[in-house]
Formats: C-alpha cells, sequence, structure tokens
C-alpha cells in the first residue's frame, strides 16, 4: 500500500501486454522492455545533448536543433508563464510530442524536460490501477482522502480545478486553464461561490476566453449573475470575457417549467440579454469550441417536454453538456442533467460518443442520469460537485449512494470530490 503508486504502475505495464488494445500496449511496450541498445543510445544522446548545450553557451546561436529544444522548452513552461495563447499552445504541442515519441528532446539534460504523458500513456496508468477503494461505509475512498495518490499529470500540461462549495448548498463550478495558459469556466456556483472563482481567475491573469453555462439554477450561475451584476453597477472586478456559451429557454419556458428558481432565470437573462452580441453565443448540438490545444463539443439540444407537460425539474433535464478534449482525453460535463435529459443526450449522441475517460457526475451525483448512461461514458475518472452530506447521503433521503453502487460496478478508478476542498487535475 505505501507503495502502491509504484507497484501498480508495474502491474499497469503487465495489464497493458495482456491488453488486445494494439495501440496502447505498442504505445507502453516502447517503454517497458527498453533494451540493452537502446539504454546505450539514450545515454549517447544525453552526452550529446549536453555537448551540444555547452557548445550552444558558447556560441550563442541557434540552428535547427536549437528550434526544437526550444519548442519543447516552451511547452513545459508554457503553462508556468501563461504566455500567449497562440505560442504557448504551440509550445505545448511541440512538448507532448516530445513526450509521445523519440525520446530525442527528453534527453538534453534539462531537469525541467520531464515531458508528458500522451493519451493514451494516461489510459495506461489508469487501466494499471485498481478500482478505488472503499472506506468503512462502503463508499469510495476520494483522491483528496488518499494519502498515495498519483500526481502524474494526466492532462498534458493543462489545469482542471473543481472548486469546492463556500456555503453548505450543493454547487458547480470549473475552471480549466489550458496548457497555452487561456481560461475556460463552467458554470460557477453559486453567489457565495463567487469570490472563490473570481480570485482564482484574477490569479491566472483575470481574462476568460470561454465561459460555459449548462442551466439557469442558482448554483450554477449564480456566481456569474454576482460578476455580471457588479460590472453593470460599475464595479471592477478584475475579469475579463470573451463569450459566453448557453442554450437557456425565454423567460416564458420558466415561468411554466421551472417557477422553483424562476427569480435566477429572469435575472441571468436579463444579465446576458444586455451584453454585447459578440460576447454570448447560443450553442446548438453538434457546435465545437475551440481554445488553444482544447475544443469543446456540444453533446445535445435543450430538453423541450410536450407544451402540456411540467416534469419533475425541466430546468435540469434542460441542462446543455459538453464534451472536452484536453490532451487527447475526454472530459464529459452533465451539468444537472436527470434521467429524461439524459435519456435524450444517449439518444442524440449516441453510446460511442459518449464514452469518456473522465465524467462530472450528473446533478452532484444522485438523482441524475441512468445508469445506462453512466455505462455508456465508462469513466476512469469521476468528478463529483458533491458536498460532504450529499456525498455520505446523511439524512438517507438522496440517492448519492446508488451512483456510488453504479460507479463501483464500472470500476472507477478514481473519485474527485468537493468535499475534499477545491480538486486539481493536472
Ligand atoms: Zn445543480
Amino acid at each position: 500500500m505505501k507503495n502502491r503508486r509504484g507497484m501498480e504502475y508495474n502491474a499497469g505495464m503487465a495489464n497493458l501486454t495482456r491488453s488486445s488494445a494494439h495501440r496502447r500496449s505498442r504505445g507502453i511496450g516502447y517503454r517497458r522492455r527498453r533494451p540493452v541498445w537502446l539504454i546505450g543510445l539514450l545515454i549517447a544522446l544525453l552526452a550529446l545533448g549536453v555537448i551540444w548545450t555547452a557548445v550552444r553557451a558558447i556560441s550563442g546561436s541557434g540552428d535547427g536543433l536549437g528550434t526544437v529544444q526550444d519548442q519543447v522548452q516552451q511547452g513545459t513552461a508554457g503553462s508556468a508563464s501563461g504566455g500567449g495563447a497562440a505560442s504557448g499552445g504551440a509550445g505545448g504541442t511541440g512538448g507532448v510530442g516530445g513526450a509521445g515519441g523519440t525520446g530525442g528532446p527528453e534527453g538534453s539534460g534539462d531537469a525541467e524536460g520531464d515531458a508528458f504523458l500522451t493519451a493514451e500513456q494516461v489510459r495506461a496508468l489508469l487501466e494499471a490501477e485498481d478500482a478505488a477503494p472503499l472506506d468503512e461505509n462502503g463508499c469510495p475512498v476520494t483522491e483528496g482522502q488518499r494519502e498515495d495518490r498519483d500526481e502524474t499529470p494526466l492532462l498534458g500540461g493543462a489545469e482542471l480545478t473543481m472548486l469546492t462549495n463556500q456555503s453548505t448548498g450543493q454547487m458547480m463550478s470549473f475552471l480549466l486553464k489550458t496548457s497555452g495558459g487561456s481560461l475556460i469556466v463552467i458554470d460557477g456556483g453559486r453567489w457565495e461561490d463567487g469570490d472563490h472563482l473570481f480570485e482564482q481567475i484574477r490569479e491566472q491573469g483575470g481574462h476568460v476566453s470561454a465561459w460555459l453555462l449548462s442551466h439557469t439554477h442558482t448554483d450554477h450561475v449564480g456566481a456569474l449573475l454576482k460578476l455580471l451584476q457588479s460590472q453593470a453597477e460599475g464595479t471592477d472586478m478584475g475579469i475579463t470575457v470573451d463569450r459566453f456559451y448557453y442554450n437557456f429557454a425565454p423567460l416564458e419556458w420558466y415561468m411554466v417549467h421551472e417557477t422553483g428558481d424562476l427569480g435566477t432565470a429572469g435575472s441571468i437573462l436579463s444579465q446576458l440579454d444586455a451584453l454585447p452580441q459578440e460576447q454570448k453565443q447560443t450553442v446548438e448540438r453538434g457546435d465545437v469550441i475551440t481554445v488553444d490545444d482544447v475544443t469543446v463539443t456540444v453533446m445535445n439540444d435543450r430538453y423541450e417536454p410536450d407544451a402540456d407537460t411540467v416534469g419533475e425539474r425541466d430546468g435540469n433535464d434542460a441542462s446543455i453538456a459538453y464534451r472536452m478534449e484536453v490532451n487527447g482525453l475526454s472530459i464529459l460535463f452533465l451539468g444537472d442533467l436527470q434521467t429524461i435529459g439524459g435519456d435524450l443526450l444517449l439518444e442524440q449522441a449516441g453510446a460511442e460518443a459518449l464514452k469518456s475517460d473522465i465524467v462530472q457526475m450528473a446533478h452532484h451525483g444522485q438523482h441524475g442520469v441512468s445508469e445506462e448512461v453512466y455505462q455508456a461514458i465508462d469513466p476512469d475518472i469521476c468528478l463529483w460537485p458533491t458536498p460532504d452530506w450529499l456525498w455520505a447521503n446523511e439524512d438517507g433521503s438522496y440517492e448519492t449512494t446508488q451512483t456510488q453502487e453504479w460507479m463501483k460496478a464500472l470500476e472507477v478508478k478514481r473519485h474527485y470530490c468537493i468535499k475534499d476542498g477545491d480538486q486539481v487535475i493536472r
């Protein structure tokens, strides 16, 4: 257990060789069964790298090879420097290329040259892990509880933060920093969660390239409401946003289908309404949003019940699902989809397109989409925007326990939960 990381990694290698996925086993086989002559070659390359660095330092000039090295370094330093999107993005690609293949740039002797894993290598790493262990209550042990958690970067220099609740209420707020340093926000949480999110955005330069919204409920758009209202009142929040992405119904719809949270729907609609046209985009299924090397695909149409049907929580089922590709890994954000909206998503996208490496648990991990939808997604990593009381199903009235059972059956490897504070996945 103490040495879980090392042991499991080795076990993973074995698994991989057995795996029928040829591409994966080939990728990992390169790293595992490194023959003697290859080690010799690597040492020779290392020596060449040292000599070359010395020659460069003396001559102070760069040529073709120098350019390759610069690219790779830019890639590894890109997230730290937070430089311009275009150059950072290109550098990131260079870094990933170096990681995946030749081993040449890795051999430059640069301590910072820790290359990122490719998506195939990340999947191999996760495949090698045991399903998350269980605690004494039968709940999966979350990453925040584990002292032996594996911190190997998965996202190729990008960083996904799932922010924790600042009130007791459930909420959902994500901040993704691309490997090029650009920011994407998903939802943002409640009004009370705003300052915590704004602080993190300002720490990263204060500029958001894309702000994606799932639906109009206060535990998702409250923080944004605070930002937009403050700015409308003339307060400088130190935050700029290129564009908001959403698909909300007109107010009349919420007057019928969302009387429980009508006030928030009305407020966010009017705040967005007041923004200039170029700062907002109504999304539709199939739309693709690109920020640096990250792509976001809109996965579903907004649920529209029959005119005479009012469901239990139509506002939740009207959530827009976004699927993000980061470093070749897929992250599916389900918002607060429940069974009707989830089934519609499955029907529209198809099971194959839903398969994802990482999933945000629908509706805070309980009373969300059906088990069938999760089976199609078949995630390795679950992100739970779920406060402690809900995670533990404290008063027994929630369905968190059932969802946890489903995830056990799917042998999910890692669970990140906001009950443990802000969760950062690199
Ligand atoms: Zn919610």
